[in-house]
């Protein structure tokens, strides 16, 4: 099995821009993320919204922020794996074994950013959701859009991700049909434009009520219409996200807040485990990706210089020595 010098636990903003960090330092660098993408935060929850307070950014969204960050990360030479949950965290003498979902890991240092912790979608909350979403009919996300083609698409949401993702299927798909609560969108003004020029089929103030194999019962809010039926082939559900705090390594100093604990450079309370960004808490900590950048690169540099990997480091004074050697 191979031993990496750091993993990184959790591929938001910070820990993206921690695993570039420390491949320009000449770590050797595994990314361990929950989730099928990478991008945390910034991807999931809010990829349309602008963020205006990274420095030498005048203004970017939430999306164009990872591709950035991955554009970045190509930089170096790293390993990413996605869709792996991070379970447990145990010391073996000098090393770190991770237990996951999917395989164990070893690694000789740790830096933890997790954020707020695992992202869940929120659910229809309907009978049968479970079921349809394991024989593939129903999906929180929309990983290959070749699966849509030709196929009669239901989705539900009014956020961006469900506005953006109708327009996109609706040359791809054979009928759209978006489902909403309430009358009005919640999308960026320029997006709820195009979807009230598109072929898209709306249904409004409306919730499903049943979910029996492929077919959908929609009723309406506050009416008393009679419910109505819709035979799909496919279901998107675009509700959100919420966040659950999973502690992956026992014995860590947590703060009142349930957040990690951290002290001079980014240390922990164990040697050899760090914490960063969102994941982590001390006296003044502010919940900013800026912040979190520079607490990656004060967790890297620690480790790069107090942890003895067997191999030569880069200096970290200067990047354009990176540069030179690339
Ligand atoms: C609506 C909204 C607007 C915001 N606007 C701004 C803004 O304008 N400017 C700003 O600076 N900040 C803003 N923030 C805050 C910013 O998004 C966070 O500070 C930032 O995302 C923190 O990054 P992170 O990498 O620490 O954590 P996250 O972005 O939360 O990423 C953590 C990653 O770890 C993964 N993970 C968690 N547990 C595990 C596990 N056990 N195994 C494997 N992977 C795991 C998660 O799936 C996730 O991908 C905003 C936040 C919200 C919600």
């Amino acid at each position: 099995m191979k031993i990496h010098d750091l993993i990184i636990i959790g591929a938001g903003p910070v820990g993206l821009y921690a695993a570039y960090y420390a491949g320009m330092r000449g770590l050797s660098v595994q990314i361990l993320e929950n989730f099928d993408e990478v991008g945390g935060q910034p991807y999931h929850l809010y990829p349309e919204k602008k963020i205006f307070d990274i420095a030498g950014i005048p203004e970017i969204k939430g999306s164009q922020l990872r591709e950035n960050l991955l554009a970045q990360l190509e930089l170096v030479s790293y390993d990413l794996a996605c869709g792996v949950q991070v379970l447990k965290v145990e010391r073996r003498e000098d090393l770190f074994e991770i237990s996951t979902s999917v395989e164990t890991y070893l690694a000789k240092s740790l830096l933890v950013t997790t954020g707020n912790g695992l992202l869940k979608p929120r659910l229809l909350q309907v009978e049968g959701e479970v079921v349809a979403r394991e024989s593939g009919l129903l999906s929180y996300f929309v990983k290959n859009i070749e699966d849509y083609r030709d196929k009669k698409v239901a989705i539900f949401g009014g956020g961006d991700s469900a506005l953006d993702w109708s327009l996109m299927l609706e040359g791809v798909a054979s009928e759209v049909h978006l489902i909403h609560r309430r009358n009005e969108f919640r999308a960026i003004e320029n997006t709820v434009a195009q979807l009230e020029n598109s072929k898209i089929q709306l249904h409004t103030p409306y919730v499903i009520s049943a979910l029996v194999e492929n077919q959908i019962i929609l009723k309406k809010i506050k009416a008393d219409d009679e419910p109505f039926d819709l035979n799909v082939d496919k279901i998107l559900v675009f509700h959100g996200f919420m966040t659950e705090n999973n502690q992956i390594v026992e014995s860590l100093d947590l703060s009142r807040t349930g957040k990690i604990r951290t002290g001079v450079a980014m240390r922990t309370n164990l040697t050899g485990i760090y914490a960063a960004g969102d994941a982590c808490d001390y006296e003044g900590k502010l919940p900013l990706i800026s912040v979190g950048f520079g607490e990656a690169a004060i967790a890297i540099n620690d480790i790069a210089k107090n942890i003895d990997f067997g191999h030569k480091i880069r200096n970290g004074h200067s990047s354009s020595l990176f540069a030179e050697k690339q």
